[in-house]
């Protein structure tokens, strides 16, 4: 499936899970404001109610707990002794329910006196038991409290007071209205700030996924704003990043098709032109045919050597460190050595050898082979006649270090850095009289960082020019440093 220009609808994305998540947690958070101080809150009056009116009962109560203080005038002579009573209603029965005195915010009701008394708490007092009942309703709090009046383990009567307050009740309106705003407020600055939050969340998002897919379609130099400081700004980091080493790597792997079709394409237009020659010229005598076919030959080796090469180095960019087991370095030298020497014969150039014993890598043969043989190869191509090629192996720490040294031509300083570069070759004329293809050093520093090693050049102050190539030493111990 082509998710090229994916779009992922409204109700899948993440701007909605985030609001709805953030919604979800407003809510319970508003919910909670709005119950839990409200009940307290509650709670605390019914508590204290509870207290003072039972205890107002109870003194009242007390006072009339008497022989003869249970009458119509014996109650309201009690009632006016005892001073202001904080009730709205206060109603005092005998031990029938019968009302004996009976007050209405601050007004005697003399309608009710003599009937009984309908009232459950009343009853409920009778039988000797104290009662308190409250409720918060259409911003008022209504309590009722009744308890009986007993003389010595009898029930003379019951004492009822009922209480209507509006105070108390107005207060907890206030808060509760406070709360309502208060949640008003954080609701609508908390869905403002999500929404502006996962709105800048998604906008980012977005950016990275169109950066991705520019990416995608080949344009490596795009490039993601790094402002911010947060985990996107992290991402757009990486991002770019990951988008510059795509872009080196694409440059390297054009220039070298571009370096290898131009390598490639020098022998091929030789041999045609030898091959045309031959064809075209109607007498050519023998001697001379074969001098063209002996060109044709060497041009066809040198496109032989090339193809190899590269083909050593995609290897060696490849394959995994495979098969990997542990080589003298010292006789893989010595063997180079002998391989070498008709070409060292030749120059004519000296090969002096210091070898340690025991210097032993973790690679392969082959591949501790091409990078001996590429670096001791140049030392003899490019030296001159009666020179001389030292190399050292040693041991130094939990490493081996392999040197080739030559008393050479040199390499010009401003070339050092480039020598290890696909292709690149300082003196091209000298490379290819010497059959050279300018892959020798890119092989010896691939392969040598396959197996954990590295390679560097120097110039020697006496002239010519030093190698020094580093591996981890193997030793029995588990291949660690003794
Ligand atoms: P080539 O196949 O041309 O030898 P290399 O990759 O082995 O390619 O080397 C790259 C270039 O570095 C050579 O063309 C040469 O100019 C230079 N070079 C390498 N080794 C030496 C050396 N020991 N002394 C002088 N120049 C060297």
């Amino acid at each position: 499936m082509d998710r090229g220009d994916g779009h992922v609808p409204f109700w899948r994305s993440l701007q909605l899970k985030f609001v709805l998540a953030y919604l979800a947690v407003i809510a319970a958070v508003v919910v909670l404001l709005n119950t839990y101080p409200v009940l307290v809150s509650q709670d605390l009056v019914y508590q204290s109610k509870h207290t003072s009116m039972l205890n107002q009962a109870a003194v009242i109560a007390s006072a009339l707990s008497g022989p003869d203080a249970l009458t119509e005038g014996g109650a309201a002579q009690t009632i006016q002794a005892l001073g202001a009573v904080r009730a709205t209603r206060m109603v005092i029965t005998d031990p029938s329910g019968v009302v004996l005195y009976d007050v209405h915010e601050g007004t005697r009701r003399e309608d009710t006196l003599g009937r009984y008394a309908m009232i459950w708490e009343l009853t409920t007092a009778l039988e000797g038991n104290d009662v308190f009942r409250s409720e918060y309703r259409e911003g008022a709090f209504r309590s009722r409290a009744a308890v009986p009046v007993t003389y010595r383990g009898m029930t003379m009567g019951a004492v009822y007071l009922y209480e209507y307050d509006a105070q108390q009740g107005a207060l907890l309106l206030g808060i509760q209205s406070n709360l309502r705003s208060i949640s008003l407020f954080i609701c609508l600055l908390a869905a403002g700030l999500g929404l502006l939050f996962s709105r800048a969340l998604t906008r980012r998002m977005g950016a990275l996924l169109r950066a991705i897919r520019v990416v995608r379609e080949g344009e490596y130099s795009h490039r993601l704003p790094t402002a911010g400081g947060d985990e996107m700004t992290l991402l757009a980091e990486e991002f770019n990043a990951l988008t510059g080493r795509l872009q080196t790597t694409e440059e390297v792997r054009r220039r070298f098709v571009s370096d290898a079709s131009h390598e490639l394409k020098t022998p091929l237009a030789s041999i045609r032109l030898l091959t045309d020659s031959i064809l075209q010229a109607e007498h050519m005598d023998e001697q001379t045919a074969r001098e063209f076919l002996a060109d044709i030959g060497e041009e066809a080796e040198r496109l032989t050597r090339i193809t190899e090469k590269l083909l050593t180095l995609t290897r060696v960019d490849t394959a995994p460190p495979a098969a990997a087991e542990p080589v003298d370095l010292g006789a893989v030298v010595e063997k180079v050595e002998h391989m070498l020497t008709p070409l060292a014969g030749a120059v004519p150039v000296e090969l002096r050898l210091f070898l340690d014993p025991d210097c032993r890598v973790l690679a392969t043969w082959d591949d501790l082979y091409q990078v001996v043989f590429n670096l001791m190869e140049n030392a003899v191509k490019y030296n001159r006649p009666g020179g001389l090629v030292l190399v050292t192996l040693a041991v130094r720490g939990g490493q081996v270090i392999l040197r080739v040294e030559d008393t050479g031509v040199g390499i010009p300083e401003e070339d050092m850095p480039k020598i290890f570069d696909r292709f690149y070759r300082v003196d091209k004329a000298r490379s290819r009289a010497a059959g050279g293809t300018g892959l020798g050093l890119s092989i010896v520093r691939d392969t040598a960082r396959l197996h954990g090693g590295s390679v560097s050049a120097s110039r020697r102050a006496e002239g010519g020019t030093c190698f020094e190539v580093v591996f981890p030493r193997w030793t029995q111990r588990g291949g660690e440093p003794e």
